[in-house]
């Protein structure tokens, strides 16, 4: 495992939840950093969403966290989604898709889904476009871009996304919400800033090049271990899994191929 690795999943420093007492615990650890990190930065704490991330957290968990006031879970994986979304079909949550989606599994997205924020392919755009219709439904989406110019991450290169944006008007199931990054692994604080503000600078060109591309503008950005620095840098959607949780066993390399571990 290398430094980077471990900087990125912080391991030990994220503690588990498993009781109900924890939730709110770690809920109200990560809320009072958002507003910390938002005041910091000029902000209100209420422009940022905390997306709870729930990938390889059991169903009787997502129970207790759900009774601690979380309505939404993110899920890397469309087959994970899809088991908690049927498990705990008699509360009222809110999917999201966070994680790059096979054209195969876009049917699952599609019937499950409210949000999908890893949209990198016409082709996946076209094939969603067409299964919600078939079902009339609508669904949330951010266009995943790649800040870090890691080989190894999903989204597409940064000098692509506009032209991308100007395709997704004709699939109208579509509602573009805004821009979805990871930044690079490393502890080095100004790498991962750097990524930050190359979406929100991104967000800015496309805004000015036509408003309409980009809906809302929203930003999502920041994880576990750089959500303040995302704040930083104008998130308005961080995604928090280990930091709510508590450390994943599987390594991250398991959700986006060379990402260590
Ligand atoms: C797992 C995951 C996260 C959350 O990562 P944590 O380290 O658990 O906060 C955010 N975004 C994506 C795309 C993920 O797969």
């Amino acid at each position: 495992m290398t430094a980077e690795h471990d900087a990125a999943s912080g391991d030990a420093s994220f503690p588990q939840a498993q009781t109900r007492h924890d939730f709110p615990r770690n809920l109200g650890v990560v809320r009072a950093r958002i507003a910390a990190a938002a005041e910091r930065s000029g902000r209100r704490s209420e422009e940022v969403r905390l997306l709870p991330v729930s990938k390889t957290v059991p169903e009787v968990r997502l129970r207790l966290a759900v009774q601690a006031g979380c309505r939404e879970f993110g899920e890397n994986k469309v087959q994970e989604a899809r088991r908690k979304h049927d498990n705990l079909a008699d509360l009222d949550l809110r999917w999201s898709v966070i994680g790059h989606l096979q054209t195969n599994k876009a049917k699952d997205v599609a019937a499950i889904a409210a949000e999908f924020q890893a949209l990198d392919r016409v082709r996946v755009a076209e094939v969603l476009d067409r299964r919600l219709q078939a079902v009339g439904r609508g669904l949330d989406v951010y266009v995943q871009v790649n800040t870090s110019g890691e080989d190894s991450k999903y989204g597409l290169p940064p000098e692509e996304a506009l032209a991308f944006l100007r395709q997704l008007p004709r699939f109208t199931a579509l509602r573009v919400q805004g821009l979805m990054t990871l930044a690079v692994f490393t502890d080095d604080t100004d790498r991962v800033r750097a990524c930050f503000t190359r979406l929100r600078e991104l967000r800015d060109r496309a805004r000015e090049h036509d408003p309409d591309l980009i809906g809302a503008g929203g930003l999502s950005m920041g994880m576990s271990g750089d959500y303040e620095t995302a704040i930083e840098q104008g998130s308005t959607v961080v995604r928090v899994g280990q930091a709510i949780f508590g450390a994943r066993a599987l390594p991250d390399s398991y959700y986006w191929p060379g990402a260590g571990g």
